[in-house]
């Protein structure tokens, strides 16, 4: 089969929520994916920052292989022997006292959601059913009905009321607009560090420390999704470490999966986190020893390969490349870490040309919001393979 085929019974069959670049992968090793007929590609998303530690890392597969053939799901019913280890493992790692494992990034987002409300009820004493949760504009949270209930995108929402009441939105970068929109029940503030899906925009410096200290004296939660800045993308473990706070709740996923199976959670204090009773919430494959291997070894690839400081530095190197390049198409190259986004003028008529023109050229890139390509490629890239993808960049922003 061609990729033509495999894309017409993709039309034919599947349900069109998403609008991919025709290119159909069948391999991929690091940085590196390959398609039906062949061709090589430089991955420059990294399935939105799941795959930082590489497209199937050996560690990490035989981690999954191992444990697959042991015991995969045992539901939390009954224990497991690996969940225990990935509990200290992250507790450890991150300095929190304890860790709530889920799927998908928007169950983690919603745990977190849940926590705030109750410890709003039973910890701050706010009136049962008034608990106000702070957002922020231009946010991306996931896909459920709550978490959309907050989006701004419009398209996000359309079609889908009613929503879920109890949030407010303020503008993304501006700590002022937090201030005047605490009330007595506000009872969390939850922010990107830096946000992805809104087209990798970093806030103004010492934005993510004055809203915490909003927070602080208001007795609010702040609550860092790190879904997609997080375990390394950044340049640090943790993008909120810019600007030395500790969130009282942190959200991960992605990543902690090294991208071979769906695994997040929740990171907290156990004044947060200690609100939920059995019973209270739950999922069946959280937590489940299949992913809470994965988590293990995909944490320890990060930590032991130095994948962190290499996202630091080499994210500088990309970002400082980048910069140089002149084109009039070009607004602004922005970013921490290899999480960096190049921004273009509304003339230059949307990124998703340029990146069907990278594409061709072998790299992959997808736009985001409209006019940005974003660049963020596995955390194991090399200088040579930025180099060499500094120059197609170039050329193709240099097209008409
Ligand atoms: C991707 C993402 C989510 C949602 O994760 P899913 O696994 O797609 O549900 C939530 N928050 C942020 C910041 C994300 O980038």
């Amino acid at each position: 089969m061609l990729t033509k085929d495999y894309i017409e019974l993709e039309e034919k069959y599947g349900a069109h929520n998403y609008h991919p670049l025709d290119v159909v992968i069948s391999k991929a090793e690091g940085v590196w994916v390959y398609d039906v007929e062949g061709k090589k590609y430089l991955d420059c998303l990294a399935a939105y920052s799941a795959v930082n530690q590489g497209h199937c890392h050996p560690r990490i597969l035989n981690a999954l292989k191992n444990q697959a053939e042991k015991v995969t799901l045992t539901s939390r019913a009954f224990r497991n022997d690996q969940l225990p280890h990935l509990y200290k493992e992250i507790c450890e790692l991150t300095g929190y006292q304890t860790f709530l494992p889920m799927n998908s990034g928007a169950e983690a987002v919603e745990t977190a959601l849940k926590a705030a409300r109750k410890w709003g009820y039973k910890v701050k004493g706010v009136n049962e059913g008034s608990a106000e949760i702070i957002t922020c504009s231009n946010n991306f949270a996931g896909r459920t009905i709550s978490i959309i209930s907050f989006s701004t995108v419009n398209q996000y929402k359309d079609g889908f009321g009613p929503f879920t009441p109890g949030f407010k939105v303020v503008p993304y970068g501006n700590a002022e607009a937090l201030e005047k929109a605490v009330t007595k029940n506000t009872v969390a503030f939850l922010v990107e560090p830096i946000q992805g899906e809104g087209g990798v925009i970093v806030p103004p410096d010492g934005y993510l420390k004055k809203t915490y200290d909003i927070c602080k004296k208001n007795n609010i939660l702040f609550i860092a999704d790190e879904i997609q800045s997080g375990l390394g993308r950044s340049g640090k473990l943790f993008a909120f470490e810019y600007e030395n706070i500790r969130p009282d709740v942190v959200i991960v996923g992605k990543a902690l999966s090294g991208g071979f199976y769906p695994v997040s959670g929740v990171l907290s204090d156990k004044e947060v986190l200690g609100v939920f009773h059995p019973g209270d919430h739950g999922s069946t494959f959280g937590g489940n020893p299949l992913a809470a291997a994965v988590a293990r070894e995909s944490l320890k690839v990060l930590i032991e390969e130095k994948l962190v400081e290499k996202s630091f530095e080499l994210g500088n190197y990309f970002r400082s490349k980048l910069s140089a390049v002149k084109s009039k198409h070009v607004k602004e190259v922005r970013g921490k870490g290899l999480f960096i986004g190049v921004e273009l003028k509304p003339e230059a008529g949307g990124a998703r040309r340029f990146c069907e023109a990278l594409m061709d050229r072998g790299i992959l890139c997808k736009e985001t919001h409209e006019d940005v390509i974003r660049f963020a490629p596995p955390l194991v890239i090399k200088k040579e393979e930025i180099d060499w993808a500094v120059k197609h960049v170039e050329d193709v922003l240099m097209m008409d």
